[in-house]
């Protein structure tokens, strides 16, 4: 059976029209993500260009075409720059009008008035090229952004491999060959693109979603300054580590840290210093303690660091390690990065209030700053 190529492409128009007005409804609309536009606009792309190659065939062909072609690459550069947006990096303005407009040149020169193929070559290659570049950008985001990359990758990768061989049997044997025809004919891209295009959009209507919670769940958990947890999120994800006696048997420790004279510090080097300090601090922190203990800008220059499963015997060398490793940071010229003194307590299966738990390492840190600062005090050890 030969599926009609005219009627095919009719049909992908249709699809391709009903996806862009679902999709800007459910996804542009609602999350105004730069993501959904770039797909918004991919998909506007490929209908105006599919709906040019209906007039292949008649006097229009010599303009259609070439036209055709173009605006086909044109989305395939559409779905590249908005894979680039998810990383937050501008596509190189030259992807815009330099792979668009040299399809469109080869196009023109090569009889596009009687030439269905016109420009072939450039065009297959060009597509091959900016959808496997998308495929690139949607491998390279970090592993935890989404499971639904996955898809979206193989989805534009395996369509950046189908245009390549395409390209090479077009090379080969010329658009009339019995491979090009059968195998990567117009009737067979239109159908593979039609389903890729679904499985793309509906992924994406996902991703948008998850692109803005994202970004909403940072603003609300994290310190402006430090990127450490902000002290409510501190306190409600350590509210449910407590809870949780699953978690290391219900036991561990918990640390309160305060930088020494550190009004000295802003008094002498300036408050932009100061920041650097806390800055350098955090960074100390985070470079310390494994990724599943909490750490926490408790107040100005104080931190607050839940170590489940710790003993205070565990705890004493964190503390230390922390204040080693921001005397070994980089400082500004002429300023000496700030001590640390620390109060440490301790929880097991029988505590499971956070307040009492800083209070008690309060308690310890304030005889850490009168026995001197810079070291550790411990809320188990006498007065
Ligand atoms: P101590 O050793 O007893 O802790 O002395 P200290 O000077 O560190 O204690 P104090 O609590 O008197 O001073 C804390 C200072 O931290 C005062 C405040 O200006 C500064 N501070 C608080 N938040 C910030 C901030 O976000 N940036 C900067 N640069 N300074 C801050
Ligand atoms: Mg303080
Ligand atoms: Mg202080």
């Amino acid at each position: 059976m030969v599926l009609d190529t005219a009627t095919l492409r009719i049909a992908f128009g249709l699809m391709a029209l009903v996806l862009v007005v679902l999709f800007y409804f459910s996804a542009y609309r609602a999350t105004r993500s730069p993501y959904s536009a770039w797909w918004c606009g991919a998909l506007l792309f490929f209908l105006s260009g599919s709906g040019c190659f209906l007039l292949d065939g008649t006097p229009q062909q010599w303009w259609a075409n070439p036209l055709g072609n173009t605006l086909l690459v044109h989305g395939g550069v559409a779905v590249w720059a908005g894979a680039r947006s998810l990383r937050t990096v501008q596509p190189p303005k030259w992807a815009f009008t330099g792979i668009p407009l040299v399809t469109l040149v080869a196009s023109l020169l090569d009889h596009p008035a009687t030439n269905t193929w016109s420009g072939g070559p450039v065009f297959l290659a060009a597509m091959s090229l900016t959808v496997g570049l998308a495929s690139r950008e949607l491998w390279r985001l970090e592993p935890g952004y989404s499971r639904v990359r996955i898809p979206m990758a193989v989805a534009a990768g395996g369509l950046s491999a189908y245009y390549f061989f395409r390209w090479l049997a077009f090379l080969v044997e010329g658009p009339d060959g019995p491979v090009f025809v059968t195998v990567f004919g117009s009737a067979v891209t239109t159908m593979v693109t039609m389903v890729l295009l679904v499985v793309v959009s509906f992924s994406m209507a996902g991703l948008s979603t998850e692109q803005q919670t994202r970004a909403l769940r940072v603003v609300a958990t994290r310190d402006d300054l430090t990127g450490l947890l902000n002290r409510k999120a501190f306190l409600d994800l350590a509210a449910e580590q407590l809870a949780d006696r699953t978690i290391t048997g219900g036991s561990g420790a918990l640390i309160l840290a305060d930088l020494d004279h550190f009004k000295v510090v802003n008094d002498t080097h300036g408050h932009a210093a100061g920041d650097l300090a806390l800055q350098a601090f955090a960074d100390a922190c985070v470079a310390t303690v494994r990724s599943t203990d909490l750490a926490g800008r408790y107040g100005g220059e104080e931190f607050v660091i839940l170590v489940p499963g710790a003993s205070a015997e565990r705890a004493e060398p964190i503390a230390e390690e922390i204040s080693s490793r921001l005397a070994g940071a980089a400082a500004p010229d002429g300023m000496e990065m700030p001590t640390v003194s620390y109060g440490i307590s301790t929880y097991d299966g029988g505590t499971s209030d956070v307040d009492r738990l800083i209070a008690a390492a309060d308690e310890a840190l304030y005889r850490a700053k009168s026995l001197g600062r810079n070291r550790a005090a411990r809320s188990d050890e006498l007065h």
